[in-house]
């Protein structure tokens, strides 16, 4: 009798434990709930294939992030304001992100409708037949209308980054509240306004912090981010880890699958419509060169000059 009590209590005692362990567990889980439901989410973003981007492609490596890089891709190998082919696929072989800017750069809103939809098309399928998978884009400028977002959508791709702000929100939503106009901060202003933005956005509710980057260098252009900034600001993400937040691409964020190619209408090649300089931010299109050779055509097709 006293063994089938001291039975009873034992698995009373046993029941009870497991409760215990079961109410322990379901905390754990629905905390985990709880953070996946707001997690912040950091994409370093390049545009403009500029050559002085080429040094985070060791610091990303080095830290296992991937970054999304948006080249306009007759521009690349052109002069050495540009990363080559070869630095780009670099990039690319260690998981980071290729997107489309344009073929020349243009200020897509400003420029001939059936321009505009080449520049962002044909860009995007000189990509692909390189044999990259672009499925992000981000605009020249900055500069859209209702009309290009709906270009960008048309020639295949499935998001595009403005360098609106936030707009007093602490971070873009997830998923984008509008997934053609994702807003961004920049990736120019100080070490400490870039972790200000993920910290905010950490302790209100999470969200995506796309960061505009363009060149890596010591002042070498008004939109410059030292190395050793940057470095730090990987140090720092990495460490925020513990509290959620995450680097990723962009193409990682949106996701969907990679549209076919679809070819700009119209027989003319792309035109050169703007040109970076390195002093300074690039003009806005004062000049329309036709370009010597469109890459991403047949010579036959290419018009030259
Ligand atoms: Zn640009």
């Amino acid at each position: 009798m006293l063994e089938l009590k001291t039975l009873r209590r034992r698995r009373v005692a046993a029941v009870g434990l497991a409760a215990t362990f079961l109410l322990i567990l379901g905390g754990a889980l629905s905390g985990v709930r709880v953070m996946a439901a707001s997690p912040t989410v950091v994409s370093l973003t390049f545009d403009d294939g500029r050559a002085t981007q080429y040094v985070v492609r060791s610091i990303l490596a080095s830290y296992g992030m991937h970054a999304t890089f948006y080249v306009n891709s007759p521009l690349l190998s052109s002069s050495n304001f540009y990363m080559t082919w070869q630095q780009l696929q670099g990039l690319y072989a260690d998981g980071n992100e290729v997107g489309g800017h344009t073929a020349y750069h243009a200020d897509l809103p400003q420029i001939d409708p059936t321009e505009a939809q080449r520049q962002i098309c044909d860009d995007r399928v000189n990509l692909l037949n390189h044999g990259y998978q672009p499925s992000s884009f981000a605009y020249p400028y900055g500069d859209y209308s209702v009309a290009v977002e709906s270009m960008v959508q048309n020639c295949g791709y499935n998001s595009a980054r403005s360098t609106d702000s936030l707009g007093g929100a602490v971070a873009e939503s997830m998923p984008p509240q509008n997934v053609y106009a994702v807003r961004a901060i920049s990736g120019s202003s100080s070490l400490a306004s870039m972790e200000n933005a993920v910290t905010s956005a950490e302790q209100n509710g999470g969200g995506w912090l796309p960061v505009v980057f363009h060149d890596i260098c010591n002042g070498c252009s008004s939109v410059s981010t030292t190395q050793a900034d940057f470095s730090a600001f990987l140090t720092w993400l990495q460490q925020q880890s513990a509290n959620g937040v995450t680097v990723q691409t962009v193409q990682q964020v949106i996701g969907g699958a990679v549209q076919p190619a679809v070819q700009g209408t119209g027989r003319e090649p792309p035109m050169r419509t703007a040109a970076h300089t390195r002093s300074g931010f690039m003009s806005r299109a004062t000049r329309t060169v036709i370009t010597s050779c469109w890459c991403g055509r047949t010579s036959a097709t290419a018009r030259r000059r």
